[in-house]
């Protein structure tokens, strides 16, 4: 699933990840710089703010960073990380409070009027930031200090910091720099408009009641006819999964996709088509070829031909057993239908379902009684918290914007070291996929990391057991993986180095693997649980991974096909840019499945923003995640021991050297294929299964 989300690519020195908060509101940050300790403000909801308290806060952020800022102008003097780097540091950190928890507020706040405060209050710290990439003056200021005796990690740190001043503009003349802020500025604008019709488009379908014939008793019964006798199902994943899975009439199932797929379709299309156009625009006023060739400069791969080369190689492992698959699904198909001759994207999962109970002898639905919502809950925080020896406490009393919302505290020897946020139910007007946002970047001796969980799981109404696919837990392990990420990383003496602040190529492959934790019978029987109480049987979860290969050639094709058209939408002149055309051009050099007519998936495609061209990302991380496994005892999964060194050498590590170094000392040599190609075969005893990244937009 998506991660956590990243807004608009460089927007400043540092990546910034697509969350943000209020830091620490007590007090200037200078005045705790020099403690050891971090000193623990409120969170940053505290005292529930309406529209005009929103505002008041995200501003008074936005003063303090320019308060910092003034600050490092003046000095006269050489340039010292005192003087300097601490001031920007602050700056950016309190930038980045304001930008984080607007673009949260934006996406969860159950009231449009907060809502809306929220997105211009984005747009105020993204223009911040913005100017502050292209301003002269601090980049000039930071390239003039001497590092000869600092540390490494603020070797790196200035290095990145610079890297990025660069990336940003800061050294094109003032003309250009004007230029590059005004369309970064609209850039802000085009993406929030994306994703708010992403996020306001709410189909349904009605259905009589014997359409629901296939879904599990409890979803019938959770989905009753209103008075005219008629059944509503919407596009929201709670109600979509289990129609598209298990529905017997193949016409429900293609109505339902019909509106999945065209969500936010036509209001989108030219939204899209601004988007990419002013990416190019950009693009080339930097310097670059294109907007993918941009896009990739500051990634572990370096280019946009090595995405290219990449996507191909993927191609190569997986059309061939993709088609082999697509062979199966069409003759379970006619044993319905005699005549059928192709199968269609909405016979997928429901014919996928159907192989893997009489091949794999796998039923999901038989599977679902062990996952109701609140034991998935227990069970994710109780698995992580014994394996990374943290703590975790509920405050039942913390201010949230809606009261499905709980809040956290993250604990470690007597010391608090984050807290978070879990949203996890949908809601009118809610981001609609599944993400971690980050609140506060956390920085030693300023402030803890704070995040918070978005999802759309079943669940949360009064009578409702929210009984959960297992691609829910799945997807719910993989995004609190990202908070993990954001709270041991969240340590760091500097900001642009702190929390998920790693290569954004590599930023899936901790979440990615902690999926691997939920195929294990071990780790799913102290949780998965029936009403009566009964862990899942050990032979259900074996059955569950052997049933999991089936279809994963064709689901990492498709994860290809959208790193694809995410490249190929964004590596040509905007002006050759037909989405249509791309992605009815792309679709058959990839699967082998007919398009599915009248559709304009890419409406939808959330990432389009916030990766741009880089949804390859979350394959490569993919690669990596499947090696780094490899080290943990399968036997054992639960053993804090190799966790620890984990935690240490790659989670804790945040941004503060290259990926590659980090997974390096990790795995003690560089990272490689090998253990990905394993399990895209499949034919390893004991392959662990996994599934393409949580966060598509699409239901395939
Ligand atoms: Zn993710």
């Amino acid at each position: 699933m998506r991660l956590f989300r990243i807004r608009n690519l460089p927007v400043v020195p540092a990546v910034v990840i697509a969350s943000c908060a209020f830091g620490a509101m007590t007090a200037p940050a200078a005045l705790f710089a020099a403690e050891t300790r971090t000193p623990v403000a409120p969170p940053f909801w505290a005292g529930k703010p309406d529209s005009g308290g929103f505002r008041a806060l995200a501003d008074a952020e936005l003063r303090a960073a320019r308060e910092s800022l003034d600050r490092l102008l003046q000095i006269k003097g050489p340039r010292t990380i005192e003087n300097t780097l601490a001031p920007y540091n602050e700056a950016l950190l309190h930038a980045d409070n304001a930008a984080y928890a607007s673009s949260l507020i934006e996406s969860v706040h159950p009231d449009s009027t907060v809502r809306a405060v929220a997105e211009e209050e984005t747009r105020e710290s993204s223009k911040f930031l913005n100017d502050l990439g292209l301003n002269r003056a601090v980049y000039d200021a930071v390239a003039g200090l001497d590092l000869k005796t600092a540390d490494p990690n603020t070797q790196f740190c200035v290095w990145k910091i610079l890297r990025d001043f660069r990336l940003s503009g800061v050294d094109k003349d003032e003309a250009t720099r004007k230029k590059v802020a005004a369309i970064r500025e609209e850039l802000v604008t085009i993406g929030q408009d994306f994703d708010k019709n992403i996020r306001n488009d709410s189909r349904t379908i009605t259905l009589e009641k014997d359409d629901l014939e296939g879904l599990p008793e409890d979803y019938v019964k959770a989905h009753p006819a209103g008075p005219d006798g008629k059944i509503t199902i919407g596009i929201e994943y709670p109600d979509f999964f289990p129609v598209i899975s298990y529905a017997k009439k193949a016409d429900v199932r293609k109505r339902l996709l019909h509106e999945f797929v065209n969500r936010a379709y036509p209001a989108n299309m030219p939204v899209l088509d601004r988007m990419i156009a002013k990416r190019a625009e950009l693009a080339r006023l930097l310097g670059f070829k294109s907007w993918a060739e941009f896009a990739t400069r500051d990634k572990m791969i370096g280019n946009d031909k090595n995405v290219a080369a990449f996507i191909e190689r993927l191609r190569g492992l997986t059309l061939k057993r993709a088609q082999e698959e697509y062979g199966t699904y069409l003759k379970r198909k006619q044993q319905d239908d005699p005549g059928a001759t192709t199968v269609n994207q909405w016979d997928r999962r429901y014919y996928g379902e159907l192989i893997r109970k009489r091949d794999y002898n796998f039923d999901a639905q038989q599977a679902r009684p062990y996952f109701p919502f609140d034991e998935v809950k227990e069970g994710v925080l109780s698995s992580t918290s014994k394996l990374f020896g943290v703590t975790y406490k509920r405050i039942a009393s913390a201010d949230v914007w809606d009261p499905s919302v709980e809040a956290y505290e993250v604990w470690e020897d007597g010391r608090m070291i984050g807290r978070f946020f879990l949203d996890l139910h949908p809601r009118p007007g809610k981001f609609n996929h599944a993400a971690n946002f980050g609140i506060r970047n956390g920085v030693e001796g300023i402030q803890i990391p704070e995040a918070a969980l978005v999802c759309n799981f079943p669940g949360g109404k009064p009578g409702d057991l929210g009984l959960m696919e297992h691609g829910d837990v799945v997807t719910f392990f993989h995004e609190f993986g990202h908070l993990l990420h954001s709270v041991f990383g969240g340590h760091q003496r500097w900001e642009p180095i702190s929390g998920i602040a790693t290569e954004w190529d590599f930023v899936e492959a901790p979440s990615q693997m902690l999926e691997e934790w939920c195929w294990n019978a071990g780790v799913l029987q102290t949780f998965a649980k029936n009403e009566k109480g009964e862990p899942i049987p050990a032979e259900m979860v074996e059955q569950m991974r052997r049933a999991d290969w089936f279809g994963r050639a064709t689901s990492i094709a498709y994860q290809n096909l959208y790193s694809a058209i995410s490249l190929n939408y964004y590596n040509r002149p905007a002006e050759e840019v037909d989405t249509d055309k791309i992605l009815r051009d792309l679709e058959p050099k990839y699967t082998p499945y007919p398009p599915m007519p009248d559709s304009h998936f890419q409406a939808a495609f959330g990432h389009l923003d916030g990766y741009s061209a880089i949804y390859y990302t979350y394959m490569w991380s993919l690669v990596i995640s499947k090696d780094m496994f490899s080290k943990f005892d399968k036997s054992n999964l639960l053993d804090p021991g190799i966790a620890r060194r984990y935690r240490d050498t790659v989670l804790a590590a945040g941004g503060s050297a290259p990926a590659a170094k980090l997974v390096h000392s990790f795995l003690g040599r560089d990272y490689d294929f090998h253990s990905f190609d394993e399990w895209l075969a499949g034919e390893k005893a004991g392959s662990t299964p996994g599934r393409g990244p949580t966060g598509t937009s699409a239901p395939r």
